[in-house]
């Protein structure tokens, strides 16, 4: 028997109460039924957002509400800076080049978090640049960009902030109004607990300026539309992602915010002390930022990494990630967003440490868990 973990960062396990709720007789999209489920929960996801406008919901991948942002607010033949320190960034700057915008990229490496006077900086050299697209919590590296220094840059002015904070929000704060960020982007399958297929999309009163101007073409990704039809959706809705989210929303109001955060930092220091100790290397130093949604670290030396990864998930069920890029073998990613307590990233350290030892590397068994359970025990709540 294996059971199977999933302690990746997106999608993320998904507690047996969500399924049930999504598991429901489906409603239809035009029903009154349906009309509560979209205010009730047009309802709580602003607040969650920290921005008084309403949050659109569409059937979607992380990734398409990226896309849907690139070609809202923008018009072919407009400069934008792209903030880039990971895979995600990337993913900015290969979608700004397929709508036809002149990207300008402000590259930090891997492993670091972009300073924000590097984006005051690029913006000085290209000041006609209409639109900044920055990663809150860059995934592929677990690094964190400082959103809220990035948007007070722009306040004021006329250049839209673009925020991708699909894995971001909800493990760290996020305030959009108050930060002066313009549109920001999550996703189900991360901080929400819930299946891959929802994503969100808050679009301030400065970004509805730049789309009403005119953006590039789009259908079904039309910010229009979502505003048209809202709360109802012009087309069908992912129902039973919907019904799912109306209760991870209770769930998340019922452990509250604070103590989501709380739980998630307190994850990241026992999963950062427990690669350490297992002889690990720290891939994200100080004054860089990490976030709480990952945690990766550097494999010891003469181990590959995804040797562990191929071990921990054929022979223990257990899946992390690896390096993307230039760092496959070398980095190790433990995801611990959602539904995630100690004792699971107890289970996970586990396999981690089985894995290691079937490569015969020096080490005592227990170690990673003995870690995690004196941090929890220090410092738990
Ligand atoms: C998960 C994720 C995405 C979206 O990925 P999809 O596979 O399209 O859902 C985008 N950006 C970040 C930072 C992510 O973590």
């Amino acid at each position: 028997m294996k059971r199977l973990r999933l302690a990746t960062p997106g999608p993320t396990e998904v507690p047996q109460r969500l399924l049930l709720a999504g598991a429901q007789e489906i409603v239809h999209h035009r029903s009154t039924e349906m009309e509560q489920l979209n205010h009730e929960v047009g309802s709580a996801l602003p607040p969650l957002f920290g921005t008084a406008s309403p949050v659109y919901s569409i059937a979607s991948s992380g990734t398409g509400a990226m896309e849907a942002a690139v070609a809202n607010c923008f018009a072919p033949g407009d400069e934008v800076l792209v903030v880039s320190n990971g895979y995600f960034g990337e993913r900015f700057a290969d979608m700004a080049s397929a709508y036809g915008l002149t990207a300008h990229l402000v590259e930090s490496p891997w492993g670091t978090s972009v300073p924000a006077e590097a984006v005051a900086a690029a913006h000085r050299e290209h000041p006609s640049a209409r639109g900044v697209l920055v990663v809150y919590s860059e995934t592929s590296t677990g690094a964190l960009n400082d959103v809220r220094a990035i948007g007070e840059l722009f306040r004021g002015t006329d250049v839209v902030v673009v925020v991708d904070a699909i894995s971001g929000l909800l493990v760290h704060p996020l305030d959009m109004d108050e930060w002066g960020l313009d549109v920001v982007l999550a996703a189900s399958h991360k901080g929400f607990m819930l299946p891959p297929g929802l994503a969100f999309i808050a679009v301030s009163d400065k970004a509805w300026a730049a789309v009403e101007r005119g953006g590039g073409p789009s259908y079904y990704w039309s910010f229009e539309r979502l505003r048209k039809f809202y709360p109802m959706s012009s087309s069908s809705p992912a129902v039973s992602l919907m019904l799912a989210l109306r209760e991870s929303l209770e769930m998340l109001r019922e452990e509250g915010v604070e103590a989501f955060r709380a739980r998630h930092a307190l994850l990241g220091r026992a999963a950062e002390q427990a690669l350490l100790d297992l002889g690990f290397r720290t891939f994200i130093e100080p004054p860089h930022r990490r976030s709480n949604v990952i945690t990766a670290a550097l494999a010891p030396e003469g181990i590959d990494s995804g040797r562990l990864l191929k071990s921990m998930s054929a022979d223990w069920g257990v899946t992390v990630t690896g390096g993307q890029a230039h760092l496959k073998g070398r980095l190790i990613r433990i995801g611990h967003v959602g539904a995630v307590d100690a004792l699971d990233l107890c289970a996970v350290f586990g396999a981690l440490e089985l894995a290691l030892l079937g490569c015969g590397h020096d080490m005592e068994p227990g170690t990673a868990a003995g870690a995690i359970i004196r941090t929890v025990h220090e410092e738990g709540n």
